[in-house]
């Protein structure tokens, strides 16, 4: 028995009273990104508090629709008429296809134009049912709970729930930059950022010559862009800049300062694009260069908001979420990292903002103008 439609819920947008249309249209044009990314034809339509999407095939695309952020759960399920006798008949042969020992109906109005309450449209099911198949009602712990959401035209029937993302539809807060490595942090704050509602755009800073495109920052993208398809990837060459800093920085104070020039490049960048904030991987004191000290001296040289969504995560919480996610066999690969250069054996970890401005006032500072204007997209 093929399903023929998908019930999309979603949550926290419901709540978010003025915004709320604004919303519902980034989610809907979200959903139709994701199925036309995955090849498939489906049309959409808003019913009261829930999206009903009609594809070929419900069951996957119910699967795929649960990865949108947004969306808290998908269902497939059968769409009839909004009348008693095609819900019962409807939802007697949903219950045939399984033939479980106990059920429930779980019928919600969402619109009050029903003229049976949703108690009602529980008992009168569940007596039909019972009636024609002997089988026992248990409200507590069914075998096959049957859910019927009814509006005014239409009532949707299904079993099963498949668990959404949650979050907010991607580009519903507005854009941001971010800082992304090869390693295993960065994907993860990204994908973060990403589920916050956030216009993703990355930033990678390349170690090697101008207009490589290295696979496994590619491959990082292409798996973020599983969730949202819409993601920019900018590249920055650095070799300039790190001949610079090795030519005059003491190897202790080498990290802090780079990643002061990357905090520095990525603010003009999102100037440049209207971003509203960076993003970073840090997290609080997992390596000399974020220890508390550190992140406030290179904190200084952003010139807007950063954020740092895994500041407060250990390690294995951000690897666990990274499998999650699927980015962590990617980030595990082996890679040229700028930073890895960089990397003294006794590296500061009590950077002080007055030494280290006074280094950098050695270094040639149109070197950050020129690594902006040697941006590519990857
Ligand atoms: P990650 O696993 O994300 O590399 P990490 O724990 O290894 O994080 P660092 O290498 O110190 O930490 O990097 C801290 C953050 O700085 C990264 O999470 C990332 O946001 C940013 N960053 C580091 N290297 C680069 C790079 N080459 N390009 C862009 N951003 C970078
Ligand atoms: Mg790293």
């Amino acid at each position: 028995m093929l399903e023929d439609c998908v019930i999309v819920r979603y949550g926290e947008i419901a709540l978010k009273g003025g915004n709320r249309s604004m919303f519902e249209k980034k989610l809907s044009g979200n959903m139709k990104i994701v199925l036309e990314t995955n090849s498939i034809q489906a049309r959409i339509e808003k019913i009261s508090g829930r999206f009903i999407v009609e594809p070929k095939n419900a069951r996957e695309a119910a699967q795929i629709i649960s990865g949108v952020f947004g969306v808290t759960s998908t269902s497939p399920g059968f769409k009839v008429k909004a009348g008693l006798q095609e819900i019962k008949e409807k939802a007697l042969e949903v219950f045939n296809a399984s033939k479980p020992n106990s059920f429930r109906i779980t019928a919600n109005r969402l619109e009050k134009t029903f003229k049976e309450t949703s108690m009602e449209v529980n008992n009168i099911v569940g007596e039909f049912i019972q009636e024609k198949t002997k089988c026992r009602v248990s409200l507590k712990n069914p075998e096959l709970d049957i859910g019927v959401d009814i509006t005014k035209d239409n009532a949707y029937i299904y079993t099963e729930r498949f668990e959404g993302v949650g979050g907010l539809p991607a580009g519903v807060s507005g854009k941001v930059v971010c800082l992304l490595s090869g390693g295993i942090d960065s994907p993860v704050a990204a994908w973060l950022a990403l589920k916050r509602g956030c216009d993703v755009t990355l930033l990678h800073f390349l170690h090697e010559e101008r207009n490589k495109r290295p696979g496994k920052i590619q491959e990082l993208k292409e798996k973020l862009c599983k969730y949202h398809p819409d993601i920019k990837l900018v590249y920055i060459p650095t070799k300039e800049i790190e001949k610079e800093i090795i030519m005059k920085v003491p190897a202790k104070m080498r990290i802090v300062i780079l990643r002061r020039i990357f905090m520095k490049i990525a603010s003009k960048l999102a100037n440049e694009m209207n971003a509203r904030a960076i993003i970073t991987g840090d997290n609080i004191g997992q390596v000399a260069s974020q220890t508390l000290d550190n992140l406030n001296v290179i904190d200084k040289a952003s010139g807007i908001l950063t954020i740092r969504p895994l500041a407060g995560l250990d390690k294995r919480e951000i690897i666990d979420l990274a499998k999650k996610i699927g980015t962590y066999e990617t980030s595990i690969q082996e890679y040229k990292d700028c930073c890895n250069f960089l990397l003294p054996k006794h590296p500061e970890t009590k950077a002080k903002l007055m030494e280290t401005e006074k280094i950098e006032q050695q270094l040639d500072d149109t070197l950050t103008e020129k690594a902006l204007e040697e941006s590519y997209e990857g």
